[in-house]
């Protein structure tokens, strides 16, 4: 049987970062995943700069779009728009982003192979073995990394199943728009009950999608039909329209147990408000890394402080995200008033380019309306505190 010092289940963003990382420290990693590479990922693209800080390369070769500016309109009606000096936002395509991801893991020195699935898992206290098909590779540790609809959670039965959100997406090719969307996302708020409509400008296309609560399923399309018709165009007209669900972690859910642990959208680390998840990807993948370099040099006896130190690296932001996300839900329009002032905007640049770690960390007049939004959470049983660590 094959040895590993690691195994990789899945080469999105969290899976090839951490083999990455991992091979980058000298660990024998085998990266695989059930599709064939490039392989495309229903998602809007966008790398925030707070995602680009904790990438441990340049996305450069596969950013199609730089977004310096951002237009906010509460349903479809009082826009405003708000922008930067710098970079806000890179647009990608993840059949790029992602192939990109995988070969600098096998670069790195990880034993990349697609086309491969994981079929089973069988832990005992030495190590872990992996059925891949009919073979098996065995391993110190394994590391989830096959998303919201993979396998490694279920087996492990790490922590109770997450709440899930769902999304919908497709790109319309550029016609005569093209200069009016140069350098601008557009983010649709209070049209789609527990999330939002968004307008990325890309290489050659528009993404537009819509995303919500998981009850919103049956309504995506008409979302995103309103959506199209707001821009001026019909979903008919849309390519490659596709839905993923987004996983959305219980504050009681572990993510480490013994020799294995989860990452990015297997571990549910997907920002409840925004429904992003590379950010949280690449803080997993890090901490993850961290975890098991400590594990093989025999300096810890588990995966487990893993665990804590997420919990401690983003619960904060999830916890004032799942507020603002009911805020918005409950309180639309005054939670989208309370966000408009210009004075609230350099916490939201500062957010989106990671130099406020979370929104509690704001100064002057913008906390004050943060914490108007807080309060709103409050009222109405946000679960965001269960997601605070103390001490963090
Ligand atoms: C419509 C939509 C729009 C989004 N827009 C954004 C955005 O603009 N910005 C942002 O930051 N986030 C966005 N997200 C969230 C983002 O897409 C995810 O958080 C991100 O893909 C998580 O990366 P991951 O590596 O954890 O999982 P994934 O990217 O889902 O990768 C998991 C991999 O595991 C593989 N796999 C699954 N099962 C197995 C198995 N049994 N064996 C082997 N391999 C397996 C899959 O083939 C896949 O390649 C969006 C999500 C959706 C649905």
């Amino acid at each position: 049987m094959e040895r590993f010092d690691a195994v990789v289940a899945g080469a999105g963003p969290a899976g090839s970062v951490t083999a990455y990382r991992l091979a980058s420290a000298g660990a024998s990693v085998l990266l695989v995943d059930r599709a064939r590479f490039p392989r495309d990922k229903p998602c809007g693209g966008g790398l925030t700069m707070r995602a680009v800080a904790e990438l441990p390369f340049p996305p450069d070769p596969v950013v199609e779009h730089v977004v310096t500016r951002m237009r906010f309109r509460h349903a479809y009606r009082n826009a405003y728009e708000r922008g930067s000096e710098r970079p806000l936002i890179l647009m990608t395509q993840r059949r790029r982003l992602d192939a990109l991801l995988a070969e600098r893991a096998a670069a790195a020195g990880a034993d990349f192979r697609d086309g491969v699935r994981v079929t089973g898992l069988d832990v005992d206290a030495a190590g872990v073995t992996v059925a891949l098909g009919s073979d098996r590779v065995r391993a110190s540790l394994l590391v989830g990394a096959d998303g919201a609809n993979g396998i490694t959670a279920k087996r492990l039965a790490i922590g109770p199943q997450p709440a899930y959100g769902v999304a919908l997406e497709g790109n319309l090719p550029y016609a005569v728009a093209r200069e009016s969307h140069s350098g601008t996302a557009i983010l649709e708020l209070g049209t789609v009950p527990g999330g939002y409509g968004w307008v990325f400008p890309k290489g050659d296309h528009l993404n537009l999608g819509v995303g919500g609560w998981e009850r919103e399923g049956p309504s995506l399309r008409a979302h995103l039909e309103r959506l199209c018709r707001a821009h001026g165009t019909s979903a008919d007209r849309l390519g490659n329209v596709r839905g993923h669900r987004l996983p959305l972690r219980r504050p009681d859910a572990r993510l480490a147990r013994g020799r294995t642990l989860l990452v990015g959208d297997a571990g549910g680390l997907v920002d409840p408000l925004s429904g992003d998840g590379m950010y949280e990807a690449f803080v997993s993948a890090r901490l993850a890394t961290a975890a098991a370099i400590d594990l093989l040099a025999g300096r810890a006896g588990s995966l487990e402080p893993y665990d804590t130190a997420v919990r401690r690296a983003l619960g904060r932001m999830i916890s004032a995200s799942w507020g603002a996300k009911i805020a918005f839900d409950r309180f639309p329009r005054l939670t989208f008033a309370l966000s408009r002032p210009p004075l609230v905007w350099p916490a939201v640049e500062g957010l989106l380019c990671g130099e406020l770690p979370h929104p509690g960390a704001a100064t002057g007049g913008a906390r004050l309306a943060l914490r108007g939004v807080e309060t709103l959470a409050r009222l109405v049983g946000s679960p965001g505190p269960r997601y605070r660590v103390e001490g963090a």
